[in-house]
């Protein structure tokens, strides 16, 4: 008797080989996937003898997504800083609103996003910065709960710039060096390791907002505690100038001569950056998060993902949050990934389906050092996996399953999703949030939140709603 028997048209493995199989099942039990291989050959040991058996014949099985950039509650946010470059999208609108943010308006807005991811086949996620007013807790409880797998950044700072832009930080999200640098230590302690799915990473504030000591002692800590890093580099030309003119370094210069590289650091969008400093990325075994939505939102730019690649970097992907995105749907973010790097080198094939999956899988995993744990579907990994309905006029006739999955699916089509071995959304119903009550409640919270800041009251649209 194994726990769960799911049974599918195309079983899209990612194992070495990056077998596709057809007919494919998938037995998992304890968390653990115990069997994948042809239903023909599994069903006699498990087919009748599952607790829970999934029939996934007209879907695509897959492993989970892993979204490596993810701000939680940016998810109330959506549409509240349209039109605006980074740095005034941040200071004008992003910022005042995070600053006064009320705890439980920030885990209203945490369950939106992860319910959001959820629904669109995420099942592991990087939390680029919690910081204290957020009540850091009590979200990373309602992730347990949620069923997610999360590394969790909890932001580190002692400066308050942005690049050049002193004093640049929103009042409400100053936190001095000592406060945030324990509260981090204190988080790791309480939950790294939890359940199994809770990684407690450092989130140092972008280069303005931290001081050479913080990161060197965030580097020291973070290898002694052998845990991750994750901070946003190069995402707009001022981060350039910034370290240029500060420290006669460009930014991936600046990183290595902090220490700040290696294969437990997750560099966030990476879009300003020349050949030798790809180089360098390559050769520290630096992860790279690609988040080509926000990038082309804000206007800061297209990443050199198809150069990063070819160098020897891994670039996993990511959606940033809801002012920047505006959603959090991983399958939509590998076409626009894809589609904008191969008309950014008017090259068809500069990024491929193939790359691009790999980028929201097994790049991932690696990113978020959990690639012996998770990002494919073989014998002996975490059973993180999804269920891809492909019965429907935007993915028939099936052709192919790689393909279609990135160029013609929707979040909407997942169907189940499976995390850890918990079967957490079935049939597109999430058992683990009550979906009613959360947009009932994210709805009433944003409204005090943005009649109490006055931002997001008006979006401002420029047409008339009456
Ligand atoms: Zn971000």
């Amino acid at each position: 008797m194994v726990d769960i028997y799911v049974r599918g048209k195309f079983v899209i493995t990612m194992n070495k080989e990056r077998l596709v199989l057809k007919d494919g099942c998938v037995a998992v039990d304890s968390g653990v996937i115990v069997a994948v291989g042809k239903c023909s050959e599994l069903d006699k040991d498990y087919r009748g003898k599952a607790k829970e058996e999934i029939n996934a014949s007209k879907h695509i099985v897959m492993p989970g997504l892993i979204n490596t950039h993810v701000h939680l509650v940016q998810g109330m946010l959506k549409a509240c800083a349209n039109y605006r470059r980074l740095i005034p999208w941040l200071k004008d609108r992003v910022w005042p609103l995070q600053g006064n943010m009320t705890e439980d308006e920030a885990l209203a807005a945490a369950k939106l996003t992860m319910l959001e991811m959820i629904k669109s086949g995420t099942t592991t996620f990087l939390e680029t910065g919690l910081v204290g007013r957020y009540g850091p807790d009590r979200i990373i409880e309602a992730i347990l709960n949620s069923g997610l797998r999360a590394a969790v950044a909890r932001h580190v700072m002692d400066l308050t710039g942005y690049a050049l832009e002193e004093g640049a930080l929103h009042k409400g999200l100053i936190e001095s060096g000592e406060y945030s640098m324990s509260d981090v230590l204190r988080l790791y302690n309480k939950y790294h390791g939890k359940e199994g799915r809770i990684y407690v990473w450092f989130g140092p504030r972008t280069p303005g907002a931290a001081s050479v000591e913080l990161y060197r002692e965030i580097v020291a800590k973070a290898k002694e505690l052998n845990t991750g890093i994750t901070m946003h580099l190069a995402e707009v030309k001022e981060d350039v100038e910034y370290t240029l003119k500060k420290f006669g370094m460009k930014p991936v210069e600046f990183v290595k001569w902090l220490g700040l590289v290696g294969s437990n650091v997750v560099l966030v969008h990476v879009v300003w950056v020349t050949d030798e400093e790809i180089g360098i990325l390559s050769k520290t075994k630096t992860n790279v998060s690609h988040n080509p939505s926000s990038n082309g939102k804000l206007g800061s730019g297209i990443a050199r993902v198809s150069d990063m690649l070819k160098a020897g970097v891994n670039v996993a992907l990511g959606t940033d949050g809801g002012p920047s995105n505006d959603n959090y749907d991983l399958i939509e973010e590998m076409k626009i990934a894809t589609i904008l790097q191969n008309g950014f080198k008017e090259d068809p094939e500069a990024l491929r389906a193939e790359e691009v999956l790999e980028m929201a899988t097994l790049r991932g995993a690696k990113a978020l050092g959990l690639e012996d744990l998770i990002g494919s579907i073989e014998v002996g990994k975490k059973a993180d996996m999804i269920t891809v309905d492909y019965w429907n006029p935007r993915l028939m006739p099936m052709n192919d399953p790689i393909s279609h999955i990135v160029f013609a699916a929707h979040g909407d089509d997942v169907n189940d999703v499976i995390i850890d071995g918990r079967v957490v959304m079935r049939d597109r119903k999430v058992l683990t949030l009550d979906e009613e009550e959360v947009l009932k409640e994210v709805d009433v919270r944003a409204r005090e939140l943005f009649n109490r800041v006055g931002i997001c009251v008006d979006p401002e649209v420029k047409w008339p709603i009456k």
